[in-house]
């Protein structure tokens, strides 16, 4: 990030330089800047995977592209060690009071001795200064997960105009409202800062097709932020043909309806079998914890039920607003943005 024309990290072989940065393409022209985020969770590296193998091919089209597009690494040193976190959740940190503290001091908030996560907040918040300084336009976040449990990929964003926007450029499920019930994520930070963001649950941890999706959500949202024309990117075209036709039997939009908490001490674990959109009535038992059996509260659609030691959510209950139906009557004015050239 020295300020020439284009930063390149990495040669062959060795993609992820210790910044973090996978690679920042500047566009010839002035334009929005795209900030694509993998491996925010270290046991979740399809993200990442998926950056390095898109970032040169933009880099081909520099030519074209008016902006800038900025893929980061999240959490390098949990990533290898192939855990979710080292220390503490590294998508539950930016809540203004604890990066308030970190800048002041440069220590943990907590004052206890520096965490491995404290390190990875401080390079990010770097590369956050550096996206604010040089950026050339309106700035957009696509934060690209994996969930331990198996089942259908989807989006989450918050519950306003542009953020939904982006996010239905990917036609997956988009989840609303899960913002609400988490604390301290990354894009709740970065929509604070007035930038555009979505998440992106592109699939099972160890899937392969994880990746293959991860890589269609980045092109899409390359498309949607608008630093690649339609024509100049069919990557973008193949991708919404290929998660609209994984997805179509699912609803457009759902809303989250509960969240089952759990600490280490609870020793949840969730039954065997379950998986993302699966209906689920009150009563059913879907794990088990130290008092007992575990049963959904709500009838909905479970989401990321717990298939792994570390996490600090056992399950979640979505339900249906509105049904792919419901998209296809309101389609015809472009509502969510679906994209130019989306149903190509
Ligand atoms: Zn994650």
């Amino acid at each position: 990030m020295d300020g020439g024309e284009e930063t390149s990290p990495g040669g062959p072989g060795d993609p992820v330089q210790p910044d973090g940065i996978i690679g920042w393409v500047k566009g010839r022209a002035e334009g929005p800047l795209l900030l694509c985020v993998g491996g925010l969770h270290g046991n979740e590296p399809a993200g990442v995977r998926a950056l390095e193998s898109v970032v040169e091919r933009v880099r081909e089209r520099r030519r074209v592209l008016a902006g800038d597009f900025v893929a980061v690494t999240g959490n390098l040193r949990a990533l290898s060690a192939g855990r979710r976190f080292m220390a503490y959740d590294l998508n539950r940190a930016w809540t203004p009071a604890r990066l308030l503290v970190q800048r002041s001091v440069g220590v943990s908030p907590n004052g206890r001795a520096p965490a491995p996560e404290d390190a990875e907040v401080a390079r990010m918040l770097d590369i956050l200064h550096a996206v604010s300084v040089r950026r050339r336009g309106p700035v957009y976040v696509l934060d690209i997960h994996t969930t331990s449990g198996g089942g259908g990929a989807f989006t989450t964003a918050a519950d306003t105009r542009r953020h939904k926007d982006f996010a239905m450029a990917i036609p997956a499920p988009l989840v609303l409202r899960l913002d609400e019930h988490l604390e301290g994520t990354l894009t709740s930070h970065l929509a604070r800062l007035g930038y555009t963001a979505a998440v992106f649950e592109c699939g099972q941890h160890q899937e392969a097709e994880s990746q293959v999706r991860a890589a269609c959500a980045i092109w899409l949202a390359i498309r949607a932020a608008g630093l690649i024309e339609d024509a100049q990117v069919p990557e973008a075209r193949q991708g919404w043909t290929a998660l609209e036709e994984a997805y179509r039997r699912l609803p457009r939009i759902l809303e989250m309806k509960y969240r089952h908490p759990v600490t280490k001490t609870d020793r949840y674990r969730t039954r065997p079998g379950f998986r993302n959109f699966q209906w689920v009535r009150v009563g059913d038992v879907i794990g088990d914890d130290r008092r007992g059996e575990v049963v959904v509260p709500a009838s909905g659609r479970v989401l990321m039920p717990l298939y792994q030691e570390q996490g600090e959510d056992g399950f979640f209950v979505v339900r249906d607003i509105k049904t792919r139906a419901d998209q296809d009557a309101a389609a015809g004015q472009g509502g969510a943005a679906a994209a130019p050239g989306a149903n190509g």
